[in-house]
């Protein structure tokens, strides 16, 4: 049984906690490592740590400082395989979204290694006769990450090769649920050589959080998870003068016009909503078919959907894994009642879904609800699950109406063939992520990654140039010589 260990300072370090949660594996159940709540010392020794190193490691020419990203990278490469399982066997997705996820981080540390172009500053000549004035960019200090459960590797990589190739230090706390991934990424970034206390790793919970977002030698946090806890960690920072990016929660729509190819649209649904069980931000919740197309397309998406092959991850003939604990599981089934209350009808329904070799993994199969109204709970609230709910809405003015009537904004999609609508969706709707003819809409690392309303709290998003903003500071020089 692998005890995780926290990284500081360069050293692999047993935590002191008395705290230590199991971490299982949500398909076979089986205990799989045991991960400490590290206690407030252990994280103010990480952040002296970071912060001692900060200065040699920002006039560590940004050059040299990317060089340690390739290496980085090449050594993710070398372990691309052995990545993609241990995601499946903390998370439970199947290993070919696994894979995906690797390949999606590898490509944020590709994307950090240009930062030698992407931190310029810039500069004018003679702003008045012989006086010049430039901008430079410079890192900040020490930044950290908290992240969710549901992308065990990529997470920390949307923000920890940014602010590191800056020139920042970095502390990154993983999930409780999923501890393996990050503690095998640290081991290749020991491997990859970098500097003591440059990146440091502390497993643990709330406590650890607070205590980050409480020291005054902590520049900025970056969060991803639930709305709940990002509107609280975002207030945090404030008070205690910090910057913050918090991306949330989410609940997306997906919209069919009467004129889309269904044969690709359907393809497209299904891993949208059902891809990584449901368990993705940008993951489709409710779909709104247009007019004439509600009765083929549902047919179609049910009967597609009824086919997905749910099992263990790393059986590579398997479409769906589990959710990723029991009390997740019960949430979401607690979900699907809801929505039999509330009137909608069951036209798929996962509860009843057995997976023989692992009966007591947390499955559920594709549950697709029809005769949704708008105002119903499983129509407004995220679920994190395998479950979608078919509104029909008379045309794409309705269709935007319930959107924008919806508190998230983290993605919304089209399914045309008209670029007047297209148009005029991407145009009006109020998401950070539009889709046209595509349901998952995760932008590249060159791009931020977008959202808004109750799906990102903050200014600067993750990723792109927005990450080079956030990761520095703008200082001004004007200058005369006489
Ligand atoms: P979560 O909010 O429960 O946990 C996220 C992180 O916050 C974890 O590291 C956890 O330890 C910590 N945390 C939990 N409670 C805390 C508290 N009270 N105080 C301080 N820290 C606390 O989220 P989750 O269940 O791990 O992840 C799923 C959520 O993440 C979903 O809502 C999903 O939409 C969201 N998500 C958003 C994005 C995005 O880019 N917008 C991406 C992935 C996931």
């Amino acid at each position: 049984m692998k005890a995780i260990k926290n990284y500081i300072n360069g050293q692999w370090v047993d935590s002191k906690s008395t705290q230590i949660l199991d971490v299982m594996n949500p398909a076979t159940t089986e205990v799989i490592a045991r991960v400490p709540l590290s206690t407030p010392d252990e994280v103010r020794t990480a952040i002296e740590a970071a912060k001692d190193a900060f200065w040699e490691w920002r006039e560590t020419p940004p050059l040299s400082r990317v060089r340690y990203m390739f290496r980085l990278k090449d050594l993710m490469e070398e372990h691309f395989e052995e990545l993609s399982r241990v995601i499946v066997q903390e998370e439970g997705k199947c290993i070919d979204e696994a894979r995906g996820e690797v390949r999606r981080a590898i490509e944020q540390v590709e994307v950090a290694t240009g930062i030698p172009s992407l931190m310029m500053g810039y500069n004018l000549e003679d702003i008045a006769m012989g006086i010049d004035e430039y901008c430079v960019r410079q890192p900040l200090g020490v930044f950290c990450a908290i992240a969710p459960f549901n992308f065990p590797l990529m997470v920390s990589l949307w923000f920890l090769p940014y602010a590191v190739a800056c020139g920042n230090t970095y502390i990154v706390k993983p999930s409780e649920q999923v501890p393996l991934s990050q503690n095998r990424l640290f081991e290749l970034m020991d491997e990859a050589g970098f500097p003591e206390g440059v990146v440091n790793l502390v497993n643990g919970a709330k406590e650890v959080v607070d205590t980050l977002l409480e020291s005054p030698d902590v520049e900025g946090v970056s969060f991803v998870g639930s709305t709940r806890v990002g509107r609280y960690i975002y207030q945090k920072a404030a008070e205690n003068g910090k910057r913050a990016q918090c991306q949330t929660g989410a609940k997306n729509f997906l919209v069919v016009m009467p004129d889309a190819n269904l044969d690709r649209t359907v393809a497209s649904l299904l891993t949208s909503f059902f891809g990584c069980a449901g368990e993705r931000c940008l993951s489709g919740a409710v779909l709104l078919a247009v007019g004439d197309i509600y009765e083929p397309l549902k047919e179609r998406f049910v009967d597609a959907a009824s086919r997905l092959k749910v099992g263990y991850g790393l059986d590579e003939t398997v479409q769906m894994g589990p959710v990723i604990s029991k009390s997740h599981m019960e949430r979401v089934l607690g979900h699907i009642e809801k929505g039999l209350e509330e009137g909608a009808k069951l036209v798929l329904d996962g509860r009843t879904t057995e997976v023989e070799e692992y009966p007591n993994g947390f499955f559920i199969g594709p549950t697709i609800f029809d005769q949704v109204r708008p105002q119903m709970t499983i129509a407004n609230e995220e679920i994190f699950g395998p479950v979608a709910c078919i509104i029909k809405t008379r045309d794409l003015d309705e269709a935007i109406d319930i959107i924008h009537a919806n508190p998230y904004g983290n993605a919304a999609s089209i399914y045309t063939s008209s670029g007047k609508w297209a148009r005029e969706f991407n145009y009006r709707v109020q998401c950070g992520n539009i889709g046209i003819n595509i349901g998952i809409v995760a932008p590249m690392a060159f791009f931020p990654f977008s959202g808004c309303k109750d799906s990102f709290f903050g200014d600067l998003h993750g990723q792109g140039r927005d990450a080079i903003d956030f990761f520095t500071e703008n200082k001004i020089v004007i200058s005369r010589w006489f």
